[in-house]
Parts: structure tokens; sequence; C-alpha cells
């Protein structure tokens, strides 16, 4: 069942967009909204402030490095997540599931929950339904991701099948584990691989549930762009209208606004960040890789269009010469670029919703195209 601790107030429609507004323990999320991720409870390079700064509502971070690394109690002693790491807004944490799934070597999966060698130490770890909604619960996060089983791709329909239903019968126990539903939002997440018909029954089972919120799950993971379109396209209509609905791990700028399009609020994906420390910015005219050559004597801005504090203050060949060179402040300056690029175009994307204005969405959605793809000039 739903709880307190957060509500979605759908403020606007365009088409099939959605804007609203998710209030949480720490504060409000304008939707649609990207979540910068956090993987050890930091935003690598980032303070805190930064983030806040380039428009960011929420951050994510993983339950399982924070578990593997700190130890979910130490990080409860420090006064919770917030107070370890600094950040005053909220919180989604996810599972942790997905980590361990992604695990090379030993991964043993049964009904009772995930066996797996730490990558780290070879150690052999146990993660189950309850153990995630506690570590969650106890890192004191806004949002909780429920622990769902997440399959390789391709799988074949059994497999699909049996997974999903697995699911199911651990975000039972998931619901049954909470502790603190007054300061945690629980999300569900929808699975179903690429089957159509069990992402549609899957969402109407998981809405019977009057969860938090919803998640999609299992896509960006080789499907490719029109196969995720379609699963969405299935299963957003059939989460409710009145809940937050979060895509897991999307995507370039182009794949979030096609979602957006499509229903979705919410976004969380490595890309920005990784990119930036890999020198491959995001930007209105296209992405570039600015440890080329070509940008040597380039006296021009990263992107013109951008106000963030690479843009205003550098030029691109001073940012390649720091990439080239392996200069922390290079990998910082594109990464709060990359961030900056993609809160302004979901800043844009909600203001264009909320105006009911087609063509301004349109234009977001040409643009989005343009900025996934290599720079033309
Ligand atoms: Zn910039």
């Amino acid at each position: 069942m739903a709880t307190p601790c957060s509500s979605f107030e759908l403020l606007a429609t365009c088409g099939g967009a959605r804007s609203g507004v998710l209030t949480l323990p720490h504060g409000q999320v304008q939707t649609p909204a990207f979540m910068p991720v956090g993987t050890r409870g930091t935003v690598r390079g980032l303070m805190p402030g930064e983030l806040g700064d380039a428009g960011a509502d929420i951050v994510l971070a993983n339950t399982y490095h924070l578990w593997d690394l700190v130890g979910h109690e130490r990080i409860e002693s420090f006064g919770g997540l917030h107070q370890f790491m600094g950040w005053d807004g909220p919180i989604l944490t996810d599972s942790g599931g997905y980590q361990v799934f992604s695990f090379k070597g030993y991964v043993k999966v049964s009904e009772e929950g995930v066996r797996f060698a730490s990558p780290r130490t070879g150690d052999r770890q146990f993660l189950s339904p309850e153990l995630a909604v506690e570590i969650q619960e106890t890192l004191g996060v806004d949002i909780a991701m429920a622990f769902d089983e997440c399959i390789e791709w391709p799988a074949d329909r059994d497999r699909v099948a049996r997974s999903t239903e697995r699911t199911t019968r651990w975000l039972h126990r998931c619901l049954a584990a909470r502790r603190r539903p007054e300061s945690t939002a629980l999300f569900g997440i929808v699975q179903g691989g690429m089957e159509a018909d069990l992402r549609v029954a899957h969402a109407q089972e998981l809405r019977e549930l009057d969860l938090d919120g919803y998640a999609i799950g299992g896509l960006s993971v080789g499907e490719g762009h029109d196969a995720m379109l379609e699963m969405v396209e299935v299963a957003a209509p059939e989460l409710p209208a009145n809940k937050a609905r979060y895509l897991m791990g999307v995507g370039h700028p182009r794949d979030i606004v096609e979602n957006v399009l499509r229903g979705v609020d919410m976004f969380d994906c490595v890309i920005p960040t990784r990119s930036g420390r890999h020198a491959w910015a995001f930007t209105s005219e296209g992405r570039r890789n600015l440890r080329n050559a070509r940008y040597r004597d380039d006296r021009l801005p990263l992107d013109p269009a951008c106000d963030c504090a690479g843009c205003r203050q550098f030029t691109r060949g001073y940012l390649r010469h720091l990439l080239k060179n392996d200069e922390p402040l290079g990998k910082r300056l594109v990464t709060l670029h990359n961030l900056t690029y993609y809160l302004n175009l979901m800043r844009r994307l909600r203001e264009a919703i909320r105006a009911e204005d087609p063509v301004a969405l349109e234009a977001l959605r040409v643009e989005a195209h343009v900025a996934s793809d290599p720079a033309k000039d």
C-alpha cells in the first residue's frame, strides 16, 4: 500500500508526456526528472552543491556498493546517507540487485535470494528482498527500490515469465519487510523482458498493489532503441496516472526525450557522468570527444548554449589540453557540463509540457537526437 511519505501530483500533460511534482521526505522533485548517479555516495568529482546548482532535485546512490564498501549501519551512525554524503535533497537507491546479477563469476539465484562472490574481495555474500529493504531503510533514503530478478538479454519467453513471477513474489516480501514506511517510500519494478503481453500483465498486477511509485526495469540491456520504446509504450499506460513512473538506467538524450513523450517521469543513467570522464561531451550541436586533435586550436566554449562553469570560463582547446594530459579538472568540467546539459534538457521539457506546447516539445525531441549523435562540424 502507498505510504504517506511520498505523493505525486500530476500538473500537466502534452500528448503522452506528463509533468508533475513528486513530494518526498527531503523535498520535492519536479518531473520529468533526471537523477545523477552517485554510485558510491558521490557523483564522481562533483560537490553536492554543484549538483543542486546544475538543477538536480534528486540523486541516485547504489545500495550494493555502500553496503559492501562502508556498511549501512556505519552510515546510519553518521546520521544516515544524506548526512554522510552532504546532500540534503531526496535520494533514491537501487536495490543492489542489478549489480549482483551483473557480477562475473559465482552468482547463484534461488527463491530465497542471490548468493555471489564479491568482485572486490572474493568473499561469498548474500542479498535477499528483506536485506535489500533493510539496507535502504537504514541508509534513510527517500525512495527504496524493490529487489527484483534481473535476467540476461536475450532470454526466452518461458524464462522471462518465470523470472517476472519471482520478481512479484520478491516484491511482496519487500513490502512485508518494511519497517520505516513513514520515512522511505518503496517503488516496485515492472519486468517482462521484451514480451509485450507479459509487460502489460505485470504492470497491471503491480498497479493493483497501490505502490508508492513504479519503475520500468530490464530495459537498456542491449535490446536497442526501438524495442525499448515499444516496451515502455505498452507498459506506461497500464500504470496509475497519480504515481511517478521511473525508467531505470536510461539513457542518451534521445532515449530520455522519446520516453518522456511516452509518459515516463524519472530517469537515471551513468552516461553523462561516465562519458564526461572519458572526454565525451553532450552539446546542443552533437556529441564531441574533446581529446580529438581538431579541438587543439579551438577557442570556442564547449557548448555556446550552455551556462555551466566550464563553458563560461574555458575554451575547447584548454579542455582538450586538460583531458589529453589526464588533469582531474578536465574530467570534472566535462562531467559537470554533461549533467548541466541533461538537467537543462529536463527543465526545458517540463516548461514545454506545462505550457502544453507540442511545438516546443518537438523541437526538444529533434535537439535530443542531434545531441546524441557525433557533432557534424
Ligand atoms: Zn557547459
